[in-house]
């Protein structure tokens, strides 16, 4: 009993060495503790839309539950044939350049279990793969995963944060795969320009590399704004599009995501065997999520309702967005498209050495649950992202506590 094999620990892989996902991390675990003490806590850390009231639209609730009996089976690895067809449709209707068929649709546990797909198919060990700071961090922790090195490229605050296109290219070496672009963007709500996708595409075509567009919150967008997806943008690069109704539809729950393959697939035959292995070894994803997926597509959008001048989103932007400028030392820009605000905390103000150790004194001292920047692997301790999803009164709470918070720390 005394040898010391007996005596070991278990101990996580050494693949996890540096994979991190700081949503639902110790913040979240504590959160959940003074729930469980019977504290209530106004939870900003998520962008989860039904929770909040956000219901799903009706129809697909319906159609979901009229095709139960059909979906007690595995489907095909990539998913049932009316679903990926309907994707299709969706970018063509957008303008697609390349020619696309059924079997260039995955669809996925979520974009989730497609992200770790590709990073899974694409990586060899010490690959790199360029993924924007801030990033929604899964992308990082799943290249990471893979064996892979997540390289960061700059977005530029002042620049309403698109990326920099020269801070890419400096990044770029030998070991490069591919680019992620996430857009509209978590966690800063930026909607990038046309120029700026095709300046990506132009470094993707000069560098031979694959374009990952995670397009999540394409259906929404504020202002009258429009997005391009990059698959309408070009027919000689390999861009891979993720989408799903996690957000746009409300049913995150239901795990109803999809990634297409276009442009330049000739080249790339070796690599698509390669998720094609992946896609069987996982069997297939939800098949009841899989069936929401073509009523969801077509039709009118109810995120418009949403997001409309008059629609509860929109307003619940406009008071975040006012609030957190109107504290000292904050600023946060206006984002175009998702349900997130990225503000800067002034360092002359609140000198912040760790963010996270900052936002567990928030949620300790006002029961507010929001999460530290350094979580989207930004490089300093001087931002955070709420979700404004709540409704304005737990919004306008959640506001208050924010702005006693600050005052309280600009006197100590
Ligand atoms: N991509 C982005 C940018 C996200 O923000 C999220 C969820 O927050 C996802 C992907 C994953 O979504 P899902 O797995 O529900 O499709």
């Amino acid at each position: 009993a005394m040898n010391g094999h007996s005596m070991n620990t278990i101990k996580k892989s050494d693949k996890l060495q540096n994979v991190c996902y700081d949503i639902r991390g110790p913040l979240l675990q504590t959160a959940n503790r003074m729930e469980a003490e019977g504290k209530r806590i106004l939870k900003l850390n998520v962008g989860n839309p039904a929770p909040f009231g956000l219901q799903a639209p009706h129809e697909i609730l319906q159609d979901v539950a009229m095709n139960l009996s059909e979906a007690t089976g595995y489907s095909d690895s990539q998913g049932i044939f009316s679903a990926r067809k309907a994707v299709l449709q969706y970018y063509q209707s957008k303008g697609l350049l390349s020619a696309v068929d059924v079997r260039d649709v995955y669809l996925g546990n979520g974009v989730s279990e497609l992200i770790v797909m590709t990073m899974q198919a694409l990586m060899n060990d010490g690959d790199e793969v360029l993924i924007p700071m801030p990033d929604y961090p899964l992308w990082t922790a799943a290249a990471n995963l893979s064996g892979g090195t997540a390289v960061h490229y700059r977005c530029n605050e002042e620049d309403n944060w698109q990326p920099d296109i020269e801070d890419i290219k400096s990044k770029i070496t030998s070991k490069t795969k591919g680019i992620v672009v996430i857009n509209p963007n978590n966690p800063t709500g930026a909607l990038y320009s046309d120029d700026l996708l095709k300046q990506i595409i132009e470094v993707a075509k000069a560098y031979d590399l694959i374009i990952m567009a995670d397009e999540i919150y394409d259906r929404i967008l504020y202002d009258d704004t429009v997005h391009t997806p990059m698959s309408t943008l070009t027919d000689d690069v390999l861009v891979l599009s993720y989408n799903g109704l996690s957000k746009s539809h409300r049913i995150a729950g239901f795990r109803a995501g999809w990634m297409m393959v276009s442009g330049r697939k000739q080249h790339a035959a070796d690599f698509i065997e390669g998720l094609d292995m992946l896609a069987s070894m996982r069997l297939c994803s939800n098949v009841q999520g899989q069936y929401a997926i073509q009523t969801a597509m077509g039709g009118y959008q109810s995120m418009k309702d949403l997001t409309s001048k008059t629609g509860r989103l929109y307003k619940q932007r406009e008071l975040a967005v006012s609030r957190l400028n109107a504290i000292k030392g904050i600023s946060c820009t206006m984002p175009q498209g998702a349900f997130y605000c990225f503000p800067k905390i002034d360092p002359e103000v609140y000198p912040i050495e760790d963010d996270m150790a900052f936002m567990m004194d928030l949620l300790i001292e006002e029961n507010v649950l929001m999460v530290q920047g350094t979580g989207f692997n930004w490089d300093k301790p001087d931002h955070f992202r709420l979700v404004f999803l709540p409704n304005l009164n737990d919004l306008e709470n959640a506001m208050d506590r924010l702005d006693r918070f600050f005052a309280k720390k600009r006197q100590q």
